[in-house]
């Protein structure tokens, strides 16, 4: 590691002008928000900015010297793509730091009518390789790229080397099976995705059975999960749901986990990754203040101690109260099968 440790920037959720709020006081370098419409992948009622809340959030992370970027990150819909187009145009009149683009004819329209504007491409683009990276960089002009969370960090290293665009990797919230962008699981019961629609398991397609001794979460009428009384109960989503496969009821294909990169910071700055994002802006202001504190602390512990680092019980406490589930991973960057 080099002597003067350059530390990624800590980019933390925003899905509220409260929780944009206790992220800058917790220490976020950068914090990310979306438009209360379906052009952001965190399209869920009650969430979101609007004019005025993106114009005071702006205000309060620029008063004390943090950045701010607009989530532009679901697709574009054939025969309404204004919808987009004016989200782009009001992130360039809002004066963001940066957009954070999936689509790439919203990035080609953002490049040519707003040159000025940075862009980001975002993990649900989906590209794993520093080739995709590097055409977009040529194409539109992109100046940081989040990569999916299915890379180990060799593969991750192995991008940064060959490409002059910021690399943004996820360091904590919940994780997903899909490939980001990819997955279109929640059309399968409700008609809409994160894709096309800003969200995965829309609230209004959601039920909860209250019986005697169970409580029952559904969606769209398909039962994802039946809760033993004081069984903590998690948001159904059809990828993390129990299911009776031939008599056996268990998660059929993800047990609800969250991502935590603690124990690899040194490696992470090792490899000079420029930025580090925590999921969820689906979350409280209590969740994003908690993470963001922790992980400021332990970010500016692992540029100071080095070789020295280690993670503090403290640090997993905090971050296990808020996690997803009862189990944490380091994700695919840490593949020890591999
Ligand atoms: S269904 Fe699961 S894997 Fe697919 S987007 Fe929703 S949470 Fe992610």
């Amino acid at each position: 590691m080099p002597a003067t440790t350059i530390l990624p920037e800590l980019v933390c959720p925003a899905g509220s002008l409260p929780a944009l709020k206790a992220a800058v006081d917790n220490g976020a370098d950068t914090v990310y928000f979306g438009l209360k419409n379906d052009t952001n992948a965190r399209n869920f009622a009650g969430l979101n900015f609007d004019d005025k809340t993106a114009r005071d959030g702006i205000r309060y992370a620029r008063e004390r010297g943090r950045k701010v970027l607009m989530a532009i990150n679901t697709y574009a819909q054939g025969g309404d793509i204004s919808r987009w187009h004016r989200a782009v145009d009001e992130a360039a009149d809002l004066g963001v730091d940066a957009v954070i683009l999936a689509d790439l004819g919203l990035m080609d329209y953002a490049a040519r009518r707003h040159p000025e504007l940075r862009l980001h491409m975002s993990v649900q683009s989906s590209a794993t390789n520093y080739e995709a990276i590097n055409l977009a960089r040529e194409l539109f002009g992109i100046r940081r790229a989040v990569l999916p969370r299915v890379l180990t960090l060799d593969q991750v290293k192995h991008v940064i080397d060959h490409t002059e665009v910021e690399i943004e990797v996820f360091g904590f919230g919940s994780l997903c099976v899909m490939v980001e962008g990819r997955c279109l699981l929640s059309s399968y019961a409700t008609g809409e995705s994160p894709n096309t629609h800003g969200v995965c398991s829309p609230a209004k397609f959601v039920r909860w059975e209250h019986g005697e001794e169970q409580l029952n979460a559904r969606l769209s009428g398909v039962l994802i999960d039946q809760y033993a009384k004081d069984e903590p109960a998690g948001y159904p989503t059809l990828c993390k749901g129990r299911f009776d496969v031939r008599g056996d009821t268990y998660y059929a294909l993800e047990e609800p986990t969250s991502l935590n990169v603690l124990a690899m910071l040194p490696q992470i700055l090792d490899i000079g990754v420029a930025a580090i994002k925590v999921e969820g802006r689906q979350r409280s202001p209590a969740y994003v203040a908690q993470v963001t504190r922790t992980l400021r602390e332990a970010l500016d512990a692992a540029g100071r101690e080095r070789n020295r680092f280690m993670v503090k019980p403290a640090w997993q406490q905090a971050l296990a109260k808020v996690a997803e589930g009862q189990q944490q991973t380091l994700g695919a960057y840490d593949r020890p099968w591999k």
